[in-house]
């Protein structure tokens, strides 16, 4: 514990240093008049669907309403919270009609809790008709809906993208109504961030995570292209995530696959693609951390457009270039238990080390999140759910239908 401290403390300090580097991201937004483009707006939900333009505020709401009145089988609509100026935090949690009793794990994508970064906000909308649209008729976004709960948070921060009004985009910007950084604005590793300044948009969205078992996410800007794993509150030398061999090999996967439409794609930070947070820059506060330390989700950045307001005649572009990679995205929920060795330590979370009694031939598997203390055995017709996440480290023998397993928590 003290070591932990004498650690958190020395980063602090070193931290704090690095923290002056500029951000790429962090600079004002450009004066529209300085960069002409076109950001041409949906003013109804059927210009909308020729995706090739951002929605007005009224078409947004207006499409994630159409998700659930046409696939009422398929999705509901969540409201995260309501924006200081009122407007909707919105997020559709989608799966499969197949009535199994498999234990599905939660998947979580949001975008633009940087206003302006919006080429997300539009992939968001597509993923989610594109998700809905082909269940049934695409075998592998059938099994994937079938397999897992997947909610798309479109817009984080509606007040950012709609600082102009709600009927247009080039007027968005990086801050919520209060010109505060969301991204730096959560609990991170250091906790320094008190209650009483978490803005609404953050505290509705914490609440609404906390609601859930999030196991993967992914947290989309814009300004670069490239792939930021976590941890950003550390460079790879402080403290390298634990399951960094995976984070690479996901980075790269979403990158090659990319690179299958354009080869230029991801080059503007290093010609690989991706890379650990801390190593690009150190920031405190973000939600990246915040998600990977308090909610023991594994989340990662996504920079998925150098341009921040990507005009609009690019958007099908960039769709086409990374609609399948965000699609394969979210299957690595799947590899996250298949990959991740399940008796790792680490000094700041408590983690499960499961291992089947020796005597008995029964199958044991093991479901991500052992971080938070739980623990899924399956038992041949259907999943067990065993919470050890309140019990003290130890040694439990469980007795599953008759089978018993030993699962030691650490
Ligand atoms: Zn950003």
């Amino acid at each position: 514990m003290k070591k932990t401290l004498l650690t958190l403390l020395a980063c602090l300090t070193l931290t704090s240093a690095l923290a002056q580097k500029p951000r790429p991201d962090a600079f004002p937004p450009m004066d529209d008049s300085l960069a002409p483009k076109s950001l041409t707006m949906a003013t109804t939900l059927d210009e909308m669907y020729r995706w090739d333009r951002y929605p007005t505020y009224e078409v947004y709401v207006e499409m994630m309403n159409h998700f659930v009145e046409t696939y009422p089988e398929l999705c509901r609509l969540d409201t995260i919270g309501t924006s200081l100026r009122g407007r909707l935090i919105l997020c559709l949690a989608m799966t499969g009609t197949d009535d199994n009793d498999i234990y599905r794990p939660e998947f979580f994508y949001s975008s633009t809790m940087h206003g302006d970064e919006i080429t997300g906000f539009y992939f968001m909308l597509r993923l989610c008709d594109t998700l809905l649209a082909s269940y049934g008729t695409s075998p592998q976004i059938t099994s994937l809906l079938d397999r897992t709960r997947i909610y798309i948070n479109p817009n984080a921060n509606p007040d950012g993208t709609y600082a102009g009004g709600n009927s247009s985009v080039s007027r968005s910007m990086r801050y919520n109504a209060n010109y505060v950084d969301l991204n730096r604005n959560y609990p991170d590793p250091f906790g320094s961030v008190s209650l009483d300044t978490l803005q609404c948009e953050n505290k509705a969205m914490i609440a609404y995570v906390s609601q859930h078992r999030f196991e993967l996410s992914a947290n989309i800007h814009g300004g670069s292209e490239v792939m930021n794993y976590p941890w950003d509150s550390f460079t790879s030398r402080e403290r390298r995530h634990e399951h960094a061999d995976w984070w690479e090999a996901v980075c790269k996967r979403y990158v090659d696959t990319c690179r299958q439409h354009s080869r230029s794609i991801f080059t503007d930070v290093n010609s690989q693609g991706y890379i650990e947070g801390g190593d690009w820059y150190v920031i405190s506060n973000g939600r990246q951390d915040y998600m990977n330390y308090y909610q023991h989700c594994h989340e990662l950045t996504m920079e998925v457009s150098s341009d921040k307001k990507l005009a609009s005649e690019s958007l099908q572009r960039y769709w086409n270039i990374q609609g399948d990679a965000l699609i394969n995205y979210i299957k690595e929920i799947h590899s996250l238990a298949d990959t991740i060795p399940h008796d790792t330590t680490s000094g700041d979370t408590t983690h499960v080390g499961i291992s089947q009694h020796s005597t008995l031939n029964s199958q044991l598997s093991v479901y991500p999140n052992p971080t938070r203390g739980e623990v899924f055995i399956s038992t041949g017709d259907g999943i067990r759910r065993i919470d050890l996440s309140d019990r003290p480290a130890g040694v439990y023998i469980l007795n599953v239908k008759g089978r018993h397993y030993k699962v030691i928590k650490l």
